[in-house]
């Protein structure tokens, strides 16, 4: 899960270079005892976990933090937009790029039928369907071509040492560490730079959690069994709440009198409710009965710029494995693709990202008038798509719910007039 996949390498290489150079100024150096000492402070806490002072040792020696990473809370560090994280910089058209997801989908295909036997004991036993996770297979390391470059251990050390969640990171640190106790090669080890690892891009402590043996050799290797990792992404998925026999979702054509403000999960309802508001299947196709009892919401990640979707709790599940609404369309797609179908009814059209300050802006103006605006965070997610949307509606704006400088320059005046 997390972060640095193929797609967004480009950017953060770029980003990289840009931040190299400060990187070795004074300004945000911390003295090398200072590090040494915090990674001795965790030894109590991985004896308690089981892990030997010998593991511990090889695991640290020669290992320094890497301050060219995102997401790390240095004083003098220029603000980046969004961390070069693809979820939040790409837009949907390019995010969800046809040709790209069309490529993936014809090697899914292959490999669906090269893991035939695997694929339906995990099935079984999980009831996660083998398009879903041959998807996710394909989103995080293209099929296992992509090669993450990082030492999780200097990443993970990194991010619990200086980043922004120290808590959440010192946890998989030590859970990176309980791996190497329980034999995984120390070489094994490698990530994005948000220390996911394995041919899925999991964290250490899913892996400690939900790991299996996935080809029944008696032993479990996520890096180089497919099976092995796929049986550990669907026990992982089984665990956050999948449905068996149900899709993610559905794309849909809104009614006319309907708007992007009533997405999101606090709007959600029966599929069959949505209907009786005017809402189908932009395939033309009804829903089954059972689709209608289902529960689902309305999720448009580019506003009205795109199409519509009814996202059912699998929708949620694979959000869970990386919290993006770009992220889980893309494998929801993706799956749909592998199965034979999947193409967008209404097109994405091309626009140009807002920049993370003018999302910012928009936020916190609108929280500023009275809008439930829980995160000032610059990224365009659901409830920033709906508030935009209400806020569009009761000052007989045009609804398109998304962030632009023409609804910022609005609510700015708004709020100077209060
Ligand atoms: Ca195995």
């Amino acid at each position: 899960m997390l972060l640095n996949r193929p797609y967004s390498v480009i950017l953060a290489v770029t980003w990289i270079a840009a931040v190299c150079a400060m990187a070795s100024s004074a300004a945000f150096a911390k003295p090398s005892t200072e590090f040494s000492a915090f990674i001795e402070g965790l030894w109590p806490d991985a004896k308690v976990a089981g892990v030997s002072r010998k593991t511990f040792d090889t695991a640290f020696a020669g290992v320094e933090p890497d301050l060219t990473i995102p997401d790390l809370d240095l004083p003098g560090r220029p603000k980046i937009d969004n961390s070069g994280q693809a979820e939040f910089t790409k837009t949907a058209v390019d995010y969800l790029s046809k040709s790209y997801l069309q490529g993936l989908a014809v090697q899914g295909r292959k490999f669906l039928a090269e893991h035939k036997a695997a694929l339906e004991r995990i099935e079984g036993l999980t009831g996660v369907d083998r398009y879903t996770l041959v998807a996710i297979w394909g989103r995080e390391t293209a099929y296992g071509t992509y090669h993450p470059p990082n030492d999780a251990i200097r990443m993970l050390a990194t991010l619990a040492y200086t980043g922004k969640r120290k808590d959440r990171f010192r946890e998989e640190l030590i859970a990176a560490l309980v791996m190497l106790q329980q034999g995984i090669p120390r070489s094994d080890m490698k990530s994005s730079w948000a220390g996911a690892v394995g041919l899925t891009q999991a964290m250490p402590t899913e892996y400690l959690k939900f790991a299996i043996d996935g080809d029944g050799d008696g032993k479990i290797d996520i890096w180089r069994s497919v099976a092995d990792a796929l049986a550990f992404t669907a026990k992982q998925l089984e665990g956050k709440g999948w449905v068996r026999g149900a899709r993610w979702g559905y794309e849909v054509v809104a009614p006319p009198h309907a708007d992007c403000s009533l997405e999101g999960p606090p709007d959600a309802r029966p599929i069959g409710d949505w209907v009786r508001m005017g809402f189908k299947k932009a395939s033309g196709n009804p829903f089954t009965k059972a689709e209608l009892a289902s529960d689902a919401y309305l999720m448009m990640p580019a506003g009205a710029y795109g199409p519509a979707f009814l996202a059912a709790q699998n929708f949620r599940v694979i959000r869970l494995y990386n919290t993006s609404d770009l992220y889980a369309l893309f494998v929801g797609n993706l799956g749909d693709r592998i199965r034979g179908g999947g193409e967008f009814v209404t097109a994405w059209k091309s626009f140009s990202q807002p920049k993370t300050r003018t999302v910012e802006g928009v936020q916190s103006r609108l929280k500023q008038l009275g809008y439930p605006m829980d995160k000032i965070d610059g990224k365009i997610g659901s409830n920033t798509r709906k508030q935009i949307g209400l806020y569009e509606k009761a000052n007989g704006l045009s609804i398109d719910c998304w962030p632009s400088e023409r609804v910022l320059a609005h609510a700015e005046s708004q709020a100077a007039g209060r």
